[in-house]
């Protein structure tokens, strides 16, 4: 399998843009969305958001599991309950981080073919979703966790630059 795309780390300004709505689902989003599936499975992620390989666009793609999908202009709609979880990000390598997020979430977004989907997700997946759509927002897991966790992961990053 082939990995088209470097996946850009903490630190490349890509990572932290908020990303544009996409108003045309058509070839090259179609493509786009192949090489980032393939890219996802490369580096073994769960999921893959656009601006990691540093596209401003709102599109993710994600495998909890059941086959890869494709997510374009997703929305959390709402959200509720908390789940304690271990969570790592292709662009901040080897480092994990036990964190609180909403446990469910009412998530709306759209396939390849323009149809749009909403649904319910808890747990495992409803987490997923979570950071993959933060990613388009410029967000990293780094802004969800705790200060010290935050500063003790900054100083871990700062000394893997310098090497
Ligand atoms: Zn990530």
């Amino acid at each position: 399998m082939s990995a088209p795309f470097e996946i850009r780390e903490y630190g490349d300004p890509v990572l932290r843009t908020r990303c544009r709505e996409i108003t045309n689902i058509d070839a090259a989003i179609a493509k786009l969305s192949a090489d980032m599936i393939d890219t996802m499975y490369s580096a073994r992620g769960v999921g893959l958001a656009a601006p990691q390989i540093g596209v401003r666009s709102r599109i993710f793609v994600y495998d909890e599991g059941n086959g890869p999908k494709t997510m374009i202009n997703p929305v959390i709609e709402e959200s509720s309950g908390t789940w304690e979880f271990e969570e790592g990000c292709l662009s901040v390598p080897k480092m994990y981080f036990t964190f609180v997020r909403p446990k469910s979430i009412t998530f709306s977004g759209f396939d390849l073919d323009g149809n749009q989907h909403a649904f319910k997700a808890t747990d495992y997946l409803a987490r997923v979703l979570q950071h993959e759509t933060d990613h388009l927002d410029g967000k990293l897991l780094l802004d969800r966790i705790t200060s010290d966790d935050r500063k003790q992961a900054l100083r871990t990053l700062r000394l893997r630059e310098v090497h």
